[in-house]
């Protein structure tokens, strides 16, 4: 006897919690996790590829297997650098960048179209918010890219991603239930150790208790920028709402929490926060935290007058920070030539 294989509609599968593929693919119980593996393991672009499902089945998924369309991909460093504009089906569009090292692939990932929150340095704050992105558009990225990877790996480094990071466009924290379902697939169904992944904040104080209390031990990176909260409410406006001392607070109960140190983001721009008063106001604050500190020079972007700090200030910065008894590193900048640096994420659906 055969049973009937339906799909009730031309959802993309990655929209679906995992659990209930069975039901939309229909058949012997077995199909459900054929279709699981497909998706979260051994991802591919096309449903066709699928070969163990029947090719009904198959002809049904093509055209939407993702839940978007790619619209652009763009290449850069040599090949290391990869950067895919995403194409969302109601209109707006968002961005991941993958980077090869030679002892791993990260993927930066976007979490929301574009961003509520406004720093002032930042491509996608200063392009408004669109919405809030599901868990399936948030984990389809990283498995497109995987598929990708399997076909035609990055000049540099491991044929998969082994590093993932929440630094493309928009607040992770902000998107929090989504944001936490997404890491559920990707840790418990594709089975990437959360010591690997990276959710960064600019300070969503709620959202850091929250994570604080998940059973997954992830990285957590805080975007500090200003040390003191006058300079930082002028970079970071969500600052005037939850100010330094309670974003420390959130830190701690997160490491205290989970064991993970945090790490602290800063972006140095000229003549703003690259000053040694700056340095002498945070060594305090990462050392209490036992935080590494990563220095990222402003990438240029379209709305502001701001610009990146010099390569000496930045390295004064770091030698002070050091002289202080922090652990500071000085990020380098990938992707820059096609807008695929930290902060230069701004797809719109009018880009
Ligand atoms: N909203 C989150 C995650 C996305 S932004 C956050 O702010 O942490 C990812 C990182 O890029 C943050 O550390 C942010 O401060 C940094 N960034 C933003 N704009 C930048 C720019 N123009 N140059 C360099 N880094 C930038
Ligand atoms: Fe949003 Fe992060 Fe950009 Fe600030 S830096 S506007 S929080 S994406």
């Amino acid at each position: 006897m055969t049973t009937p294989l339906s799909l009730p509609t031309r959802r993309s599968p990655y929209l679906l919690p995992p659990e209930e593929l069975g039901e939309f693919i229909g058949g012997p119980r077995y199909r459900g996790d054929q279709l699981r593996e497909w998706l979260y393991s051994t991802p591919v672009v096309e449903p066709a590829e699928m070969t163990n499902l029947p090719k009904d089945v198959r002809e049904k998924m093509a055209g939407s297997l993702w839940p978007f369309t790619i619209e652009t991909e763009q290449v850069a460093d040599d090949g290391a650098t990869r950067k895919w504009l995403f194409r969302l089906p109601d209109g707006p569009a968002i961005e991941a960048v993958v980077m090869g090292y030679p002892d791993r692939t990260t993927l930066c990932i976007s979490s929301q179209a574009g961003c509520a929150l406004g720093c002032t340095f930042c491509a996608t704050g200063q392009f408004g918010f669109e919405r809030n992105l599901d868990a399936g558009e948030i984990v389809a990225q990283l498995q497109w890219v995987e598929a990708q990877l399997a076909i035609a790996p990055l000049s540099i480094g491991p044929d998969h991603v082994t590093n993932m990071v929440f630094m493309g466009m928009g607040e992770p924290l902000a998107n929090y239930p989504r944001l936490r379902e997404a890491l559920r697939r990707i840790i418990e169904v594709k089975g990437m150790s959360p010591r690997r992944i990276t959710v960064s904040t600019v300070g969503m104080v709620p959202g850091m208790r929250m994570l604080a209390d998940e059973p997954w031990r992830v990285n957590l990176a805080v975007s500090l920028h200003a040390a003191d909260d006058e300079l930082r409410s002028g970079l970071v406006p969500l600052n005037d709402r939850y100010p330094l001392a309670d974003v420390e607070d959130a830190a701690r109960n997160y490491f205290e929490k989970t064991g993970r140190r945090v790490s602290i983001e800063w972006t140095l721009i000229d003549g703003v926060n690259d000053t040694l008063d700056q340095a002498a106001l945070l060594a305090p604050v990462a050392r209490r935290l036992g935080a590494h500190v990563n220095l990222i020079p402003m990438n240029p972007t379209p709305l502001t007058e701001d610009q990146p700090s010099s390569d000496d200030a930045v390295r004064r910065f770091r030698d002070r920070l050091t002289s202080l008894g922090v652990n500071a590193t000085i990020r380098t900048i990938r992707g820059q030539e096609i807008d695929a640096a930290c902060g230069q994420l701004r797809a719109r659906a009018d880009a």
